[in-house]
């Protein structure tokens, strides 16, 4: 394994951040190579885990000659947002200088030629600078995986339309319970600038057979456990297998997906229509019938009267929920996985700001 640093010069003098890059250089020119990040919300740390837990595992592949295809690893791809702190309190979401998610506008190429993008040094802001990189890393690979997490959630992954098909391994190897199908646009998430130059490709020439490009949700933000970690790791190791990125025939995977495919369409994202506190009869993994009690929003604390229950506008399961109970009108509460499309009209893009 070699480890590189990319160094970046700050937006004001005296603030230069670097990114760690780890890579392991495959022996056969020909196998596919895969590019994992983890962290680009930078407090989002269950992919982080599992990254840490799969490095000695590349390791150890590594020594015994095991290694097929190139790999390449940022375990913390956000150094900007990890260093977001206010009031005791880590928010890496959005960058604090122009509120932009660290995980949209990204440049959308026509093309794999990464050479119009700012370098390191460019004379622009520091996130787009840190942003080209991330791209730069990632495009040379056919496989690119983006491990984030939700709020509470269960397993799940988010993939173009176009790659669903051939990725339900993926979802297989990382015991996902549902793999969410958008199309359209992402908002030029990260995933969706390294979809995008294999969907501008003709048909017969993308190879969708080879390549693998997602943003995985590894459960909740609390959800950061040795056990939960490793068990993530091996996922990943059970797909980098299965692709041929590394060798190991003690390594075997089922070939049905047992999850959901739900296009976004389906997702009801049950959303509050007051503040206040926030009540759940329901929780990550339930499965419901339509009309059941979902979350109860209280709008005047000791005054029953006042509180209004939301109940499911179809029969599906939840995926999952908010973690503060404490919410402002509008506020996102849930994401239900219903069998057919949510009645409220979907803008496209993303489902979440
Ligand atoms: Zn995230």
């Amino acid at each position: 394994m070699k480890t590189e640093m990319i160094k970046f010069a700050g937006d004001v003098p005296g603030n230069a951040i670097e990114l760690r890059v780890l890579r392991f250089e495959g022996s056969d020119k020909s196998a596919t190579s895969a590019y994992l990040q983890s962290s680009l919300h930078g407090g989002e740390l269950p992919g982080q885990a599992a990254l840490h837990f799969l490095v000695p595992m590349l390791k150890k592949a590594e020594a015994e000659g095991r290694i097929l295809g190139n790999i390449t690893i940022v375990p913390q791809a956000n150094p900007i947002g990890s260093n977001q702190w206010q009031a005791y309190q880590h928010m890496g979401r959005f960058e604090f200088h122009t509120q932009v998610n660290f995980n949209r506008a990204f440049p959308l190429l026509p093309d794999f030629d990464t050479s119009s993008l700012p370098g390191p040094d460019a004379p622009v802001a520091l996130a787009q600078r840190l942003k080209a990189a991330l791209l730069r890393l990632a495009l040379p690979h056919d496989i690119v995986l983006d491990l984030h997490c939700d709020d509470e959630s269960e397993s799940y992954v988010y993939i173009a339309d176009e790659f669903v098909e051939d990725m339900k391994d993926l979802a297989i190897a990382l015991n996902s319970t549902a793999i969410l199908a958008w199309d359209t646009t992402a908002d030029a998430a990260f995933e969706e600038a390294c979809a995008h130059p294999v969907l501008q490709m003709p048909q017969s020439e993308r190879n969708m057979k080879r390549r693998a490009v997602t943003t995985v949700e590894f459960r909740g933000l609390t959800d950061v456990y040795a056990d939960m970690g490793k068990g993530d790791a091996e996922g990943l190791y059970r797909f980098l297998v299965h692709r041929g990125v590394i060798r190991d025939e003690s390594v075997k995977l089922d070939t049905e997906f047992k999850g959901l495919v739900t296009p976004l369409s389906h997702v009801e994202m049950i959303r509050a229509p007051e503040g206040g506190m926030v009540l759940y009869h329901v929780e990550p993994g339930d499965v419901v019938e339509e009309g059941a009690k979902l979350v109860t929003v209280v709008t005047t604390p000791g005054e029953p009267e006042g509180d209004i229950t939301l109940t499911a506008p179809q029969a599906g399961r939840i995926l999952t929920r908010r973690s503060l109970r404490y919410v402002r009108r509008g506020d996102d509460l849930l994401k239900l996985l219903g069998a057919k499309p949510s009645a409220v009209e979907k803008r496209p893009g993303t489902l979440e700001a």
